[in-house]
C-alpha cells in the first residue's frame, strides 16, 4: 500500500470517482486522433473513464467524452475506442 492515496479522477461514463490507476485514460493527440492511452503518458487532452465498454459507450452517448476531449466523434470512432477499450480489458481485467 502507498502511504499517499493515488490521485482521483471522475469517469466520464457514470461520473463515478476512482484512483486514477483503475481508470483509462483516453487522450486526444495533438493531431487530433483520439485513442485510448494504456501507459497514460501520451502527450494531448485525456479523459478518464473505467476499464468497462458501459461506462465507454455511456460517455459516448453522454457526449461527455467528446466534450471533455473537445471533439467530436462520430460512429466509427467510437466504435475503434471500444474496440481498444475492449483488447486491453481483455489482458488484465
Ligand atoms: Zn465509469
Amino acid at each position: 500500500m502507498a502511504r499517499r492515496a493515488q490521485p482521483e479522477r471522475t469517469c466520464v461514463g457514470c461520473r463515478g470517482r476512482a484512483a486514477k490507476g483503475v481508470l483509462i485514460r483516453v487522450v486526444r493527440a495533438p493531431d487530433g486522433r483520439v485513442a485510448v492511452d494504456p501507459t497514460g503518458r501520451s502527450s494531448g487532452r485525456g479523459a478518464y473513464v473505467h476499464r468497462s465498454e458501459e461506462c465507454l459507450r455511456q460517455a459516448m452517448r453522454r457526449g461527455s467524452l467528446g466534450r471533455a476531449l473537445k471533439v467530436s466523434l462520430g460512429e466509427a470512432e467510437v466504435g475503434r475506442l471500444v474496440q481498444e477499450l475492449s483488447n486491453l480489458v481483455g489482458e488484465d481485467a
